[in-house]
């Protein structure tokens, strides 16, 4: 087995590489700094071993300590991934770990990563070289500046010219524009320094060297000294929702890929942070198995399979995993149409390799009675041999939930088999659970974001169960009428209902609350 240093990037998760998300796939253990975002440890399988060796102030994990616990997990044959911030040799000793697995004779590969010192730069709008104005970028540490062994030159590296990158810089950034400007740069060069760079608490300050002692500066940062600092090709801090924590209330499914539908909250995470938003995860329920264990699921799946179904209908991608668990050959689907609610639910199904033929306009229960068929006379069509059976339609569906479509469907004439595909739990305290039972961990980081979305009415309620109705952000954001009724309910001020209710139609609802000035009243 192999250990794997591989460069994380320098925040957004979107800029590991392939390479690296690959390893991080497999990994039994992950070795990593506190620069790693929290949301790449997920692409680790469930269960690896996660190892923080953060050298965080005050506990500082010593490179020896690291050296040695990378050479015994490589030792023991275990895959082992060292995830470092931006890439593992610029400054990040990942060479110091090669060679100490080298010398223990612990196979390596290094994983090259996106340096802070050029993304960075890239997501505050400012290049390292442009056309007629800078040739050239030197990288420097601006933190061993004054130990003797290694003192930089700064005087020559102004005489130089071209960009100078500065990386561990904001200690001593007034001791370092002092000897630049001694070196022979303007007081006036332009310098751009920005803090969490690529993270939607990105901070960019432009100032001059003769500003830059003084100006308001935290770690990390990347400092950007020359003629480009002047340059702004912004676009991340512009993003529609740039900086704004958005909780998201999805459902947590169990790992187990057999039952675990493809999550809308993975889905709309990755959307909000495209937008330039922290995502908050906070799942408000759990998707748990049926009360019987399957068994239901596992008649249904044999009536299927011998043609008793005239239509499958699925009104949650929740449901789909679970029914496909108990269909053990994909013909069983062939005599009978198949009908989505929703577009994660199409979506969900598409991964299975089933393409639904009826998919409603209007992603609520209400819309598909308003275009699905009256049951055949007397039966007909297909699966006309099993005349007796020719009006059945087989739902799969969580264990509690509205009568709309069973119903309606009845109302046209056909005989409709629910089944319990799935349950829905609350994931933090009950329903009517009192205050007191509430994490107050879990309140603070609810009432301390800018929104919330809500994509079903179950996590609606599971959502203020627990953290209660005070704790619900100011922006709330629902994917549909049915959702935003509950909300109601629940004495939440809804602040805008998605037109269309897919989550790409949420995210762009939130889009629109947070870009016109005054859609932040109630809807
Ligand atoms: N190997 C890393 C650098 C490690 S040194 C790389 O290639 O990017 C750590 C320094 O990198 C920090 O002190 C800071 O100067 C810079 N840095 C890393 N991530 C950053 C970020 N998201 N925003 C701004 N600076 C960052």
């Amino acid at each position: 087995m192999t250990v794997y240093l591989v460069g994380a990037g320098p925040g957004d998760p979107g800029l590991i590489t392939v390479r690296g998300a690959e390893v991080l796939r497999r990994a039994d253990v992950v070795v990593h700094d506190r620069l790693a975002e929290p949301v790449l440890l997920d692409l680790a399988p469930d269960g690896a071993e996660v190892v923080d060796v953060g050298k965080s102030p005050g506990a500082p994990v010593h490179q020896d300590d690291i050296d040695a616990l990378l050479v015994e997990r490589g030792r023991a044959g275990l895959c082992v991934v060292r995830l470092k911030g931006g890439d593992p040799f610029v400054f990040g000793r990942g060479c110091e770990e090669a060679l100490a697995l080298r010398e223990a004779g612990v196979a390596f590969e290094i994983v090259p990563g996106v340096t802070s010192a050029v993304a960075v730069p890239a997501y505050a709008g400012v290049p390292v070289t442009h056309r007629g104005i800078s040739t050239s970028f030197s990288v420097v540490t601006g933190h061993s500046h004054n130990t003797a062994d290694t003192d930089t030159n700064w005087e020559a590296l102004a005489a130089a010219g071209g960009t100078i990158v500065v990386l561990m810089g904001v200690a001593h950034r007034g001791e370092i524009a002092r000897r630049l400007m001694a070196g022979g740069l303007g007081p006036e060069t332009a310098v751009l320094a920005v803090h969490w760079g690529s993270r939607p608490e990105q901070v960019s300050v432009r100032t001059t060297l003769a500003g830059l002692g003084t100006v308001a500066l935290q770690p990390p940062a990347t400092i950007v000294v020359g003629p480009v600092a002047a340059i702004d090709a912004g676009w991340y801090e512009s993003l529609p929702l740039f900086g704004r924590r958005v909780i998201v209330t999805g459902t947590r499914s169990p790992r187990d890929t057999t039952i675990a539908a493809p999550s809308l909250g993975a889905d709309l995470s990755a959307r909000l942070r495209e937008m330039g938003a922290r995502p908050v995860d906070m799942p408000a329920i759990r998707i748990g198995l049926p009360a019987d264990g399957g068994r239901g699921l596992r008649a249904a799946a044999e009536a299927l399979a011998e043609g008793r179904y005239r239509w499958v209908v699925f009104t949650s991608a929740n449901a789909v995993g679970p029914m496909l668990a108990h269909v053990p050959d994909a013909r069983a689907f062939a005599g009978c149409r198949i009908a989505a609610v929703g577009e994660g639910t199409a979506a969900a199904l598409r991964a299975q390799r089933l393409i639904a033929d009826l998919v409603p306009q209007r992603y609520v229960a209400e819309g598909l009675l308003d275009v699905f068929p009256a049951a055949p006379a007397g039966g007909g069509g297909p699966g006309e041999g099993n005349a007796g059976e020719a009006g059945a339609v087989l739902l799969p569906r969580a264990a509690v939930a509205r009568n709309v479509i069973p119903d309606g469907l009845a109302a046209r004439g056909w005989r409709v088999d629910v089944v319990e595909a799935y349950r829905t739990e609350a994931a933090g305290p009950a329903q009517h659970a009192e205050a007191a039972d509430r994490d107050p961990r879990t309140v603070a980081l609810a009432s301390g974001a800018d929104a919330v979305c809500f994509t079903s009415s179950s996590t609606v309620e599971a959502f203020v169960a627990m953290v209660g109705a005070d704790a619900v952000p100011p922006v709330v954001a629902c994917i549909g009428p049915v959702t935003a009724a509950t909300a109601r309910a629940a004495g939440l001020a809804v602040t805008v209902v998605a037109e269309q209710h897919t989550v790409a139609g949420l995210v762009r609802a939130l889009c629109a609350v947070f870009t016109t000035p005054e859609g932040n009243g109630e809807m």
